[in-house]
């Protein structure tokens, strides 16, 4: 990319401003955090000085990534009580555009982009049990990690889908230290699950601080159908965290591969959970072949479909979401080079799928390192603000909420942050 180009990325899309004019229902501050998770955010040394691991959630730097040492808190309250899911980003020279700035004035954190202040921020308090070991002597941050408002456990750290290579989803930099073919990631064996009761049983003595418990993991393609292996992982780590919870049902939002009817059902009948999140990333049959091969071949867009249906059977209409990523459909070469047609074409799709019953979450495509599409360029600003109205719109029309995923309980989704001016 020349360096023209990079400089000149302001001029050719509406800034800011002209989007929140032009979008009247879009609150700022929500404008805002989508902007920061489209561009990222990179700490100034003043602001690094104001993180004491103490007191702020800090982790190794990239760690959902698997790899680097630095430690950066990994989110940051705004003034509404809404959350940015984002820690410090580096700035790489393939980095189209440059990302807010997270600095220190008159002694508060701001953020800041082309000398503007935008919004106060605060960092992510460290939670309770983040110092503390089971007692096999495992540190509990190893096993547990948490948004304020949510607890969770990743139960594998290891997406199978990328055992053919380049068959993972191309966007994606989750557990992106584990993807050769003979590392099978972390061991889950009884120990493991005594740990994650117990790291349960201590996160919950920290009064109001949890609203939902989150589980998700990489695929885990083995059994004697595809995906056994993993719901029966899934069911033993619900199993484990329910002996210390006092409640035959509770929020869990569970974010998993696209289960068989069959496998629904022992989720549902077998653990505590009462919603279930599955995701088509891409909202078109092709693209989604392109973008996510391995999802492709091994199940296919209409079957993930099908089984997104299914799950409304079994949970109910609205406690089934799909999660999509947006604006990857407009990746290069083979998705839509015109916003407003690639705009249309997932609305569409949208529409037919919420009619059975099953809402989405929306993410903001950002490229990451660990990426395939790390050196792509992500859509404008006003695309992703477009994007989070109408599927908002989408969700009220067909009478749908959003319970796990909403700005309390999640907090990451555009979309599903406007549920709390619905
Ligand atoms: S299913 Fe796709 S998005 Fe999810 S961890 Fe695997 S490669 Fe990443």
């Amino acid at each position: 990319m020349s360096i023209n180009e990079k400089t000149h990325w302001r001029e050719k899309e509406l800034s800011y401003d002209q989007v929140i004019d032009k979008y009247p229902d879009i609150p700022p501050i929500l404008a805002l955090k989508i902007d920061v998770s489209r561009r990222g955010i990179a700490y100034t040394d003043a602001a690094f000085a104001k993180v004491d691991p103490n007191k702020h959630h800090v982790e190794p730097f990239n760690y959902m990534i698997g790899h680097g040492k630095q430690i950066s808190p990994i989110g940051l309250f705004l003034r509404d009580g809404s959350v940015i899911c984002q820690g410090h980003q580096e700035v790489y020279d393939w980095t189209y555009r440059d990302p807010y700035i997270l600095d220190v004035v008159d002694d508060k954190l701001v953020i800041v982009d082309n000398d503007r202040i935008f919004e106060e921020a605060k960092f992510w308090e460290k939670p309770d049990f983040y110092d503390k070991y089971t007692s096999n002597g495992t540190p509990m941050r190893e096993i547990a990690s948490a948004r304020p408002q949510r607890l969770t456990i990743a139960p594998a750290t290891k997406c199978h889908f990328w055992d053919v290579p380049k068959e993972g989803c191309k966007y994606c930099a989750l557990f992106s230290a584990h993807r050769s073919a003979d590392d099978e990631g972390d061991i889950r064996d009884d120990k493991w699950f005594d740990d994650v009761t117990e790291t349960v049983n201590e996160a919950l003595k920290q009064k109001g601080r949890y609203a939902s418990f989150h589980m998700t993991a990489g695929s885990t393609l083995s059994g004697e159908e595809i995906f056994d292996d993993e719901v029966d992982l899934y069911i033993k780590t619900l199993k484990a965290a329910e002996k210390v919870i006092d409640a035959k049902k509770f929020p869990v939002k569970l974010v998993a591969s696209a289960f068989s009817k069959k496998q629904l059902q022992r989720m549902y009948e077998e653990t505590a959970i009462t919603t279930y999140t599955t995701d088509l990333e891409v909202l078109n049959k092709n693209l989604f072949g392109w973008v996510c091969p391995g999802k492709n071949r091994l199940v296919g867009y209409d079957e993930w479909k099908h089984r997104l249906y299914d799950a409304v059977e079994i949970f109910g209409r609205g406690n089934v979401d799909c999660g999509i990523v947006g604006g990857v459909e407009t990746a290069q070469p083979n998705g839509f080079e015109d916003e407003q047609e690639a705009l249309n074409n997932v609305l569409t799709e949208a529409e037919e799928i919420a009619s059975h019953g099953v809402s989405f979450a929306d993410c903001v495509w950002n490229t990451l390192p660990g990426a395939i599409f790390m050196k792509q360029k992500t859509p404008s600003l006003e695309y992703y603000v477009q994007l989070a109205l109408g599927l908002a719109e989408v969700r009220r029309k067909n009478g749908l909420y959003i319970y796990t995923d909403d700005y309390r309980r999640c907090g990451n989704h555009p979309n599903t942050d406007l549920a709390r001016i619905d």
